[in-house]
C-alpha cells in the first residue's frame, strides 16, 4: 500500500481560473503559463484540461515545450526564454514553437542560419533581467527587417504588478507603447497574472496568466478566494500516529517546542521531502476534522507534528488538509517566508498527483 499523501489537482477548478483570466483580459487574448510542470500541477493533464479554451500555451524552456507536443497538442507555444542553443531555432520551426529572444547573441543565432520561426522580442522596461533597452530596440528591430514578417509580437515584463501602491507598471506600461507604438504589425504582450487585477491596466493583445490559472493569489494583500479564484492543487496526508505530550515534554528535533499543559498531538506523513516547507514554523494552519489546527515543532523530512487540543476526537487515519481548500496555499507560504508559487512548483516527485474533472 502507498502512502496517503498525494496531491489533488481538480480541473475544473483549473478551467474557472483560466476563464476568470479570460474575463480580465479585456480585449486580450490569455496564454496559459504552464512553466515548471504546470506549476508543479503537471503540464501533461494542465494543457490537456485547457487545450479546447487556451489558444496558446506560455513555458519557460524547450523541453517544456516538446512535453505539451508529446501530448499531441498542436498550440502555438511561446518560449519565455527564448533558445538557450543555436540549433534549438530548428526545433522551434519545426514544432511551430515561438521563441521570446530578449539578447543579441539570439538575433546572432538567428543571423547565421536560414531557420526561421515566428519570433517575440523582450523588451526590457524597468525588470532588468531581460529583454533589449529601449534605446537599442529600434537598431534591433532595423537589423530584422530583412527576414520580413519574422517578428510576430513583442513582450515585457512586469516587476510590481503585485503591489497597487507601486507605479512602476504604470512606467513600465508607458515605455513599451511608445516602443511598440512603432511598429503596428506586431501584437503586444505585457500582464502576468497580477497585471489581470489591475484597474485599468493595459493587457493589449495577449495576456500571460500563470499562477492565477492555479488558484493562488498574484496580488499583496488579497487571497486568491478574494479574488474569485479557486485551489486546483489540495495537499493531502493523513495521521500516522497520535499522543498527548505531557507539560514539559517536546516533539520533534531540537525540540524546538515543548508542552505547557497535556497537549493531544498528531503525526502526520508528509515532511520537506515532499516539499512541505520546512521554515514553516509552529503555529502554521492545517486542517483536520473539520477544523483549523497548527502544526508544532519542526518540520522533518518524512512528517510534521500537529496540535490536536481543538480536535481530540482526531484518530489514526485521519485526513488532512495541508493547504487546498480550506488552508491556503498563500497562508502556508506566509508562515515559511516565501510565496504561493515555490511551495506549488516544489511539491516532489514522490507525491501522486491525483487528477478530477
Ligand atoms: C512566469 C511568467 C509569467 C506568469 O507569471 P505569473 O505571475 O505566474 O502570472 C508571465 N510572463 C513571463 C515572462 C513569465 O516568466
Amino acid at each position: 500500500m502507498p502512502r496517503n499523501t498525494v496531491a489533488k489537482i481538480n480541473l475544473e477548478a483549473l478551467r474557472h481560473n483560466y476563464r476568470l483570466a479570460c474575463e480580465r483580459a479585456g480585449g486580450a487574448q490569455a496564454m496559459a503559463v504552464v512553466k515548471a510542470d504546470g506549476y508543479g500541477h503537471g503540464i501533461a493533464a494542465v494543457t490537456q484540461a485547457l487545450a479546447t479554451e487556451a489558444g496558446c500555451f506560455a513555458v519557460a524552456c524547450l523541453e517544456e515545450a516538446l512535453a505539451i507536443r508529446a501530448q499531441g497538442l498542436t498550440h502555438p507555444v511561446v518560449l519565455l526564454q527564448g533558445v538557450h542553443a543555436r540549433k534549438d531555432l530548428a526545433v522551434c520551426l519545426q514544432e511551430g514553437f515561438e521563441p521570446v529572444l530578449h539578447s543579441q547573441s539570439q538575433i546572432d543565432w538567428l543571423m547565421a542560419d536560414a531557420v526561421r520561426p515566428m519570433i517575440w522580442l523582450k523588451v526590457n522596461t524597468g525588470m532588468n533581467r531581460l529583454g533589449f533597452s529601449p534605446g537599442e530596440f529600434a537598431a534591433v528591430m532595423a537589423s530584422l527587417r530583412p527576414m520580413q514578417g519574422i517578428v510576430k509580437g513583442l513582450m515585457t515584463h512586469f516587476a510590481c504588478a503585485d503591489d497597487t501602491a507601486s507605479d512602476a507598471t504604470q512606467l513600465q506600461t508607458n515605455v513599451f507603447r511608445d516602443i511598440a507604438g512603432a511598429y503596428p504589425d506586431c501584437v503586444r504582450s505585457v500582464g502576468n497574472s497580477a497585471a489581470h487585477f489591475r484597474d485599468n491596466q493595459a493587457l493589449f493583445e495577449w495576456s500571460r496568466p500563470g499562477i492565477m490559472l492555479y488558484g493562488a493569489s498574484p496580488m499583496l494583500g488579497a487571497s486568491g478566494s478574494e479574488l474569485g479564484l479557486r485551489p486546483v492543487m489540495k495537499l493531502e496526508s493523513e495521521l500516522i500516529a497520535v499522543r498527548t505530550l505531557a507539560a514539559g515534554e517536546s516533539v520533534g528535533y531540537g525540540e524546538s517546542w515543548t508542552a505547557d499543559k497535556p497537549t493531544p498531538m498528531g503525526i502526520v506523513a508528509i515532511g520537506y521531502g515532499d516539499g512541505y516547507p520546512r521554515h514553516a514554523g509552529t503555529g502554521t494552519p492545517a486542517w483536520v476534522g473539520g477544523r483549523r489546527i497548527r502544526l508544532i515543532g519542526r518540520v522533518s523530512m518524512d512528517m510534521l507534528a500537529v496540535d490536536l487540543s481543538d480536535v481530540p476526537t482526531a484518530q489514526v487515519g485521519d485526513r488532512v488538509e495541508l493547504w487546498g481548500d480550506h488552508v491556503g496555499v498563500d497562508e502556508v507560504a506566509a508562515c515559511a517566508g516565501t510565496i504561493g508559487y515555490e511551495l506549488l512548483t516544489g511539491v516532489t516527485a514522490r507525491v501522486p498527483r491525483l487528477y478530477s474533472e
